[in-house]
């Protein structure tokens, strides 16, 4: 590939790749031995350099520190059977990317420094790729405000990071979920569509209350009536409810994932049916009472597909049947899997072949 950017390159002396097992892989605990740094200063983005991982230094009146302009991006690079790196859906992340750091009023990151950055920071850790099927290269692309004036402004400087890691294929057992009532995670207007710190930080004390009550996670209800589902945890959600694969409207307080989209195309494209509508708690609960819905579950980048097996509805548990190879979130999953690596015809050019 021809690349546009001229990119610095210091290149570690010292791998740490002999402290992974690739075979025990834990999500989030390895990092990769480059990082991309790039800055924006006095209105322009400065050439990226690509060096050893290591320890930023920061002056504690950074003012990402205290009004929390950071922003961050979540995809995966594979490894394909014929040997070759894809890093999926590369385009579609990087215009989320950009509707966040404007949602955040931040430095939009121009298309090649992140296309490239991603392309030779890869390929400079290519070794760091787990090989067995299903575990990834993470990449974490983030950028935060790094000017130091403590006053309340929009900043005028900005550091964009691209930092990545080896994950292991989740093979989650069913979760059980809680319809979350007087929490909210976003509100009408507000920054649910932008993957910005803040979102994540708010979200904990729900979490943390519904996992002492017994639940893996918070099933989100909107702000305004507390009534129609949103998300799940960190994922987007899915019900099968009429042999109907269901999902609520994209909005302002719903986060457009990556998998939510792959996963509805390829529904359409095997012709279930599949539908964008709100789901309210109301229809969930008819929905078990007459054993309309047989599937619900969590989509996103970390597990593709997070199987729900109890939803609890103000205080009362519902369980879904058992999840098997025939479950319509099983097939889904598996089509992405087959198609990210290879083994299927890439037929919506989502594969950004490295
Ligand atoms: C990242 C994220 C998702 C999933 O998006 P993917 O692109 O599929 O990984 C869903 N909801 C929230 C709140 C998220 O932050």
């Amino acid at each position: 590939m021809e690349l546009l950017t001229d990119i610095n390159v210091r290149r570690t002396t010292q791998s740490k790749i002999a402290e992974v097992d690739f075979a025990d892989l834990e999500f989030g605990k390895h990092i990769s031995d480059h990082m991309l740094v790039c800055d924006y200063v006095r209105g322009e983005w400065k050439t990226p350099h690509i060096v050893p991982f290591g320890n930023l230094v920061a002056n504690p009146s950074t003012l990402a520190l205290h009004y929390g302009q950071t922003v961050f991006e979540g995809m995966k690079a594979f490894r394909m059977n014929d040997g070759r790196i894809n890093v999926f859906r590369m385009e579609k992340h990087y215009k989320r990317f950009v509707r966040s750091l404007e949602r955040m009023c931040m430095a939009v990151v121009p298309k090649e420094i992140f296309v490239e950055g991603i392309t030779r920071l890869v390929q400079l850790d290519q070794a760091w790729i787990p090989e067995q099927q299903g575990n990834a290269l993470y990449i974490r692309p983030v950028v935060f405000a790094s000017e130091a004036k403590f006053g309340v402004k929009v900043a005028e400087e900005y550091r964009f990071i691209i930092f990545t890691g080896p994950v292991p294929a989740l093979y989650a057992d069913p979760i059980r979920v809680k319809v979350e009532r007087d929490y909210i995670r976003a509100a009408r207007g507000g920054t649910g569509y932008a993957k910005c710190g803040g979102n994540y930080g708010g979200a904990f004390l729900p979490t943390l209350q519904a996992r002492q009550q017994g639940y893996d996670q918070v099933l989100w209800t909107d702000a305004r009536e507390n009534r129609f589902i949103e998300e799940s945890g960190m994922m987007n959600v899915f019900f099968v409810i009429n042999d109907t694969l269901v999902t609520p409207p994209l909005s302002d307080s719903i986060l457009d994932g990556i998998t939510r989209d792959s996963l509805l195309t390829i529904a359409r494209d095997l012709a279930y049916k599949t539908e964008e509508r709100p789901v309210s708690v109301e229809e969930l609960k008819n929905a078990f009472a007459t054993g309309a819905i047989t599937e619900a579950f969590g989509a996103g980048t970390a597990a593709v597909v997070a199987p729900i097996g109890t939803i609890g509805i103000d205080g009362e548990d519902y369980a879904l049947p058992a999840y098997t190879k025939m479950s319509i979130s099983s097939r889904l999953k598996l089509k992405i899997d087959r198609l990210r690596s290879g083994r299927e015809e890439d037929r919506f050019n989502w594969n950004y072949i490295i």
